[in-house]
């Protein structure tokens, strides 16, 4: 069945390729240097995302990791710390780039499907902590979150930590790779996210379906020397204006389709949540991302992955037992219908035995 019919590719919302249209835009797109700050594509993009969340300035970067860190970096001097989700994306899948490239330390509280809580944080946080222990400089929440299921912060929470952090002096930093895909299904602008974070990332890369780019968003300060360290890294580009191009088709057409990739992880989840009840629970799945627990399983994570491949259907294991899949504008509602078909023959099975 695999051999004829087209591989199915849940494995992350990254793996969208560039439509005809975008890759005519980006063609035609106007370029110049970019390290020269000459590319009238990347610039124009920069202004409109600064806008979209009503900061002064912006920086394109290469990846989300790379606007992440440049944002903490900004705000966060070596030997000082930065506080996030045990699960978040800059604790677990950037590599360390936070202690190697800038001297910065984390610690970290566990929220459950990553879900802020204002409190919480307040407690973890201790800043001008003396000449003993280390000091708290910023707080960096992931909205969506990732690893916790592609969760919505919810906003009361991250109203009351702006504020509560701003007494203490504490910089709020917003991992926003799927900001867009929150805004989509909460209906909360992005002037609205943009109001209680000093620096924010954002992605054109995941959901939006652009195939590479993301944003710095922050004040000319932060965004004028962050354009040093960007260069530092190696990252300054030339005639990049190829993929802001990508990045303003992106923002054209591909942001409120994205309610279409949340009804499709629903779907999926229902349908796991009626092959096998403890995997998931659908209500949770707020977004694109669908998370299942394969602990009451009688398979692996790496197992479960390993025969949905055979049967054309990607998936990540990202745990001993935890799955993820991630819709995204590739996946037409055929595609969606076969996924859920595979997923509960195999669910079936790996819980026959329970
Ligand atoms: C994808 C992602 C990023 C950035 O990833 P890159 O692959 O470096 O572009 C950052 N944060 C979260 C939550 C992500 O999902």
């Amino acid at each position: 069945m695999a051999d004829t019919l087209e591989i199915i590719d849940l494995r992350s919302d990254t793996v969208t390729k560039p439509s005809l249209e975008m890759r005519s835009a980006m063609a035609s797109a106007e370029v110049g240097d970019d390290v020269y700050s000459d590319d009238p594509t990347v610039n124009s993009l920069e202004e409109r995302v600064a806008e979209l969340f009503g900061k002064e300035a912006a920086l394109f970067t290469p990846s989300g990791s790379l606007a992440n860190q440049l944002s903490i970096r900004s705000l966060v001097s070596p030997g000082e710390e930065l506080i996030c989700e045990t699960n978040s994306h800059i604790a677990r899948a950037e590599l360390g780039a936070a202690a190697t490239f800038s001297g910065i330390t984390t610690r970290t509280w566990l929220a459950e499907r990553g879900l802020l809580k204002a409190s919480q944080v307040l407690d973890l946080a201790k800043p001008d902590s003396g000449p003993y222990l280390v000091s708290t400089t910023a707080i960096a929440i992931e909205n969506t979150h990732n690893f916790g299921g592609g969760s919505i912060q919810p906003i009361e929470e991250i109203a009351l930590l702006s504020r509560q952090a701003k007494e203490l002096g504490l910089f709020l930093h917003l991992d926003g790779a799927r900001i867009w895909n929150a805004h989509i299904a909460s209906g909360i602008s992005l002037l609205e996210y943009g109001k209680y974070f000093e620096t924010i990332s954002v992605c054109l890369s995941k959901g939006l379906g652009a195939p590479v780019g993301s944003l710095m968003i922050s004040n000319k300060e932060r965004i004028s020397s962050s354009r040093v360290w960007r260069k530092r890294y190696g990252a300054g580009m030339r005639q990049v204006g190829i993929l802001a191009a990508a990045g303003h088709y992106a923002l054209d057409h591909n942001i409120s389709r994205l309610a279409d990739d949340h009804i499709k992880a629903k779907k999926l989840a229902q349908v796991c949540a009626n092959a096998a009840p403890s995997t998931i629970n659908p209500d949770f799945v707020e977004t694109n991302i669908v998370g299942l627990d394969l602990s009451q399983a009688n398979v692996s994570a790496l197992e479960f992955a390993s025969s949905a491949k055979q049967k054309g259907l990607l998936v990540s294991a990202l745990g001993k037992s935890y799955l993820r899949l991630v819709t995204h504008m590739d996946i037409t509602d055929e595609a969606n219908e076969r996924a859920g078909a595979i997923l509960q023959e195999l669910l079936e099975r790996a819980f026959v035995l329970k």
